[in-house]
């Protein structure tokens, strides 16, 4: 691991201070947990994947101009990343039924929803990330209701990108997570897409197979995790080309 200065250590992943100042490393660690922390594992290669994943995927969002918190990948684990502050929400986009809103609402897994439905949780381990409305959100301070429109505008076009990009290589976009910063440029700020996109926070089924790719694999023990997320690479074009095991560990490209 980088010898930078740990600013913040999460479940997937670490942030080191950045190269220069208002940017952070983003480093992909290959341990995974489920079930607000119950279940805990490591999925070698994981780390790796999803680093790869996710800069492809945020490469393609600032193409489009959709704006992320992403600058580059330094090397198989870490990436360039600008310093944000973090809104305390995840935002979900879903399109077919499965997760927490079959279990909430009694609608089978696989259903297709009648329109792409955008849920907000509350960023809490100990509360366990509860679903809160708009007027809490609000009401807390946690965002202003300009900020929510943008979330919302720039949840839905990432969906919409998504969800052709996954369509294009079988890929059934069944529902995805994404959290958003403030990026402060002066005394300006905006709201960009932040952390990372990839099978960690999305579900991701063979379009014919139906086959899970995504980290259902280890939440709900159906093995061949890696392969999993290996697919997802594979079929995006990205698969590594040493593979996905990061056994001599990273090197930051200066
Ligand atoms: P659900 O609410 O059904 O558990 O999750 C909906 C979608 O959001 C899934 O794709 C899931 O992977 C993602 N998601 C929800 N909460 C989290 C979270 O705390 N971390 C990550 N990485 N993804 C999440």
């Amino acid at each position: 691991m980088s010898r930078r200065n740990k600013v913040y250590e999460g479940k997937a992943k670490v942030l080191f201070e950045g190269p220069e100042p208002g940017t952070l490393v983003q480093y992909f660690k290959d341990d995974a947990t489920a079930h607000n922390n119950k279940k805990r594992g490591i999925i070698t290669g994981k780390g790796v994947l999803n680093n790869r994943i996710s800069e492809y995927i945020m490469t393609r969002l600032n193409e489009i101009g959709i704006p992320t918190h992403f600058v580059r990948r330094l090397n198989m684990r870490e990436q360039l990343i600008k310093e944000v502050e973090i809104i305390p929400i995840e935002v979900i986009v879903r399109a077919v039924a499965a997760g927490s809103l079959s279990k909430r609402l009694g609608i089978p897994e696989g259903t297709p929803l009648p329109r792409s439905i955008v849920e907000y949780c509350y960023k809490s381990d100990e509360l366990d990330d509860p679903l809160v409305s708009e007027e809490h959100i609000t009401a807390f301070g946690w965002a202003t209701t300009q900020d929510l429109d943008d979330i919302l505008s720039l949840a839905l076009r990432v969906n919409d990108f998504l969800s052709g990009l996954f369509f294009g290589i079988g890929i059934r976009l069944v529902d995805f997570k994404l959290e958003f910063g403030r990026l402060y440029v002066g005394e300006e700020s905006r709201i960009v897409v932040a952390d990372e996109i990839s099978p960690d926070s999305a579900r991701l089924w063979d379009m014919v197979t139906g086959e899970k790719m995504d980290k259902d694999r280890f939440r709900r023990d159906l093995g061949k995790v890696e392969e999993g997320y290996q697919e997802v690479a594979r079929r995006l074009g990205i698969l590594p080309e040493s593979g996905p095991r990061d056994l001599k560990g990273p090197k930051v490209m200066q």
